[in-house]
């Protein structure tokens, strides 16, 4: 199976060292997402999800960024950077969500809706970024959504997600697609959770917003990854059901040694998330390929939706 291919050849500590050397050399910044490998995520400069990996990457003063996680993220980078070189290790880590939205499905839903806002999820390709009026993550989607001035919002492509927001505004929402979804989460059943919960009956459920609505309805918290972290830092609880990509476990545990997570399914593991190695990463950037290319003209239209984005939440966080 493709998410097993391991990191081969030279010891773990030898590529950690060239990627060290690299990185300076190249004056490079590496940027991995919460359901990275653990030895990916212990090799980068910053580990967060879609929100803080954007803001990391309209930051860096870097040369070049390279991006552990998959292709849309990578290409929000370079909209925030079209100058710097954005790299992935393994051009195969593409998000089968983001495929299952494209530019013209929207222009057709944009126009059937003359007078919705169009405020999409961060996991769809630059071209559908480009058609926009806001971009949002799990992070920040029902406050983006509620500080539209419209009362009508087409959302998409997530339908788990877009339940979640629909949960938390008196906005109607159109979802587009109908059906998208991440497959990793949608497969996460009540019954999974159930069970975990019957072996663990002392555990707090915490879930993602990509998982179906009996999970959602079914769970104690439902968070992004960025906000799971931070509630189960500031939680007095002991023992968290995770329901996610199985990757957030690796950063649960390290940063809080004493409380014990508990997958609630064996299988969620994006297999998509798993294809960057740390010798594809030294590769990578000793090469300087593959890179990222985004055709200026869609770069120039796609930036305005995702720095809206990143400016209704820098001013909800200033509140
Ligand atoms: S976990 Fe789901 S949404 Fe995230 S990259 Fe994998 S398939 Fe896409």
């Amino acid at each position: 199976m493709r998410f097993v291919e391991q990191t081969t050849s030279h010891g773990l500590d030898d590529l950690r060292n060239e990627l060290r050397e690299l990185k300076k050399e190249k004056n490079a910044v590496i940027l991995a997402h919460n359901y990275q490998r653990p030895e990916v995520q212990d090799a980068a400069d910053f580990v967060g999800d879609s929100l803080g990996l954007s803001i990391k990457a309209s930051q860096t003063k870097s040369d070049i960024i390279l991006f552990c996680g998959v292709d849309f993220m990578a290409e929000t980078a370079k909209i925030l950077n079209p100058e710097k070189k954005v790299l992935i290790p393994d051009q195969r880590a593409k998000c089968p969500m983001a495929m299952m939205l494209n530019a013209a499905t929207l222009l057709e839903a944009r126009r059937r809706n003359p007078n919705a806002d169009v405020i999409m999820y961060v996991n769809t390709h630059a071209d559908v970024k480009a058609e926009c009026d806001c971009i949002c993550t799990s992070a920040n989607a029902p406050d983006i959504v509620n500080d539209s001035e419209k009362d009508v919002i087409l959302f998409g492509p997530d339908m788990n997600l877009s339940y979640y927001v629909r949960r938390r505004t008196s906005k109607q929402i159109i979802t587009v697609p109908q059906r998208g979804n991440c497959p990793t989460h949608h497969q996460i059943s009540l019954e999974d959770i159930l069970l975990a919960k019957e072996e663990n009956p002392d555990a707090v459920v915490v879930a993602h917003p990509e998982c179906v609505p009996e999970v959602q309805d079914g769970a104690d918290v439902v968070a992004s990854t960025e906000g799971m972290t931070r509630y189960i830092k500031d939680s007095k609880k002991e023992k968290f059901i995770i329901a996610t990509e199985i990757g957030l476990l690796h950063r649960l545990r390290k940063e809080n040694p004493e409380k014990t997570f508990v997958p609630a399914s064996g299988y969620t593991v994006c297999p998509n998330m798993k294809m960057h190695t740390l010798d594809k990463m030294v590769q990578a950037l000793k090469s300087e390929e593959p890179e990222i290319l985004v055709p200026r003209n869609i770069i120039e239209r796609a930036r305005m939706p995702v720095e809206k984005m990143l400016a209704i939440s820098a001013k909800l966080r200033a509140k």
